[in-house]
């Protein structure tokens, strides 16, 4: 049994799809239920024992400290976090709340929980913390990769807590001899994503006729990988990774925004019937650049490749067709989640920029 925190979000849901399928081991999955939570993500699961959904906040001690008790989880992985850099530019306040004050609660817990375990299952014990190549800052165009000893210099809100709450998992494995293992991945994309981000977002509107936005010139480059690949890699991290080390994963794919919002044009072009406009790319709009916007993101992915073997298995050629078939095969799963909230979020805030 082990806990996995915030899985009704992107990556947590893939992880729990990709972990029941691949381990059968059985798991619990506690989260909020934000606007980015979404209990339809796990739909496939419904009637599954092996699945128990919990609806709380990583911040919770009380409920923590009971669920740690009941379910004797062998590991805890924390995907929980409010993860929007817009948003956190906007209301930088439940980005400290939850990424640094809950993630400092959960440690809290999960130290409590382990010093009452015992022999093998002491030993065995990880907690696995979810992390960004954001924390690193930004790159320039000829800098080497973020490698594991890059050192810290987050620039929004968003990635300072993020920062935070890796220095607080640190720090836990330093003085209390706490297991845990941190990841730092680059930018995901895949199924499941909530259409605030880029790529989601861009088949979105392009499906509806809307414009494309880009910000600034198009020219901030991402790594991007295919959710399933760092799902994955944390699974490798979590079952090999030695405690108390970082691992960096990245599908060694950079980009600019401009090259990734003309692949799906491309595609969608090919794979989409009865779109409002042909070519895509006639779409296309530059809106004004995200304040302090990060210029370049890479991964430097040798220290996990060399180690745990774990390398990804999607090209972003590969990735980017899977996920825009996702996105036209479930178009009701997009139209569900524009939720009041999240469609009054972006009349308010990001149709002004
Ligand atoms: P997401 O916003 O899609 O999902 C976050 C989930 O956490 C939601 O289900 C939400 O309800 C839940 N949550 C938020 N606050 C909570 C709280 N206080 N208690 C319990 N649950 C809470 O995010 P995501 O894109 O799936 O990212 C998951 C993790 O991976 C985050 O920690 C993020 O920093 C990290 N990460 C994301 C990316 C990316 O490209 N999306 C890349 C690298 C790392």
């Amino acid at each position: 049994m082990i806990l996995v925190t915030g899985g009704a979000g992107f990556i947590g849901a893939n992880f729990i799809l990709d972990w029941l399928n691949q381990s059968g081991e059985a798991l619990i999955n506690l989260d909020k239920l934000t606007y980015a939570g979404n209990r339809a993500n796990l739909a496939s699961l419904e009637g599954d024992e092996r699945h128990q959904f919990v609806q709380g906040d990583i911040g919770d001690t009380e409920l923590l400290r009971q669920l740690l008790q009941d379910y004797q989880p062998r590991a805890v992985v924390n995907f929980a976090a409010e993860s929007h850099v817009d948003r956190s530019i906007l209301g930088p306040a439940e980005f400290i709340e939850t990424n640094v004050l809950g993630s400092f609660h959960l440690l809290e817990a999960v130290r409590s929980y382990w010093n009452g375990l015992n022999g093998a299952n002491k030993t065995a014990f990880r907690f696995l913390h979810v992390s960004t190549d954001e924390v690193y800052g930004s790159l320039g165009a000829s800098d080497p990769a973020f490698s594991e000893t890059t050192a810290y210099a987050p620039n929004s809100p968003y990635s300072a807590s993020k920062a935070a709450s890796d220095h607080l998992v640190r720090a836990y494995h330093h003085t209390y001899g706490l297991p845990v293992l941190t990841t730092n991945c680059s930018n995901n994309y895949g199924p499941y994503q909530f259409p605030e981000k880029l790529i989601p977002l861009v088949i979105h509107n392009a499906l509806a006729g809307k414009p494309l936005p880009i910000y600034g010139d198009g020219s901030n480059v991402r790594d991007w990988l295919y959710v399933s690949d760092h799902c994955a890699a944390i699974r490798a991290v979590l079952e090999r990774g030695k405690t108390g080390e970082t691992y960096n994963i990245g599908g060694c794919n950079e980009k600019t925004n401009l090259q990734v919002v003309k692949t799906i044009c491309t595609l969608l072009d090919e794979m989409s019937t009865g779109s409002p406009v042909v070519p895509h790319e006639q779409l296309i709009t530059f809106v004004a650049d995200r304040p302090g916007h990060d210029q370049r993101y890479a991964i430097d992915a040798g220290k996990i490749e060399r180690e745990l073997g774990w390398s990804p298995r999607e090209t972003f050629e590969s990735g980017m067709r899977k996920t825009v078939a996702w996105y036209l095969d479930n178009q009701h799963w997009v139209a569900n989640v524009q939720s009041g909230d999240y469609r009054q979020w972006m009349e308010t805030n990001y149709n002004e920029r």
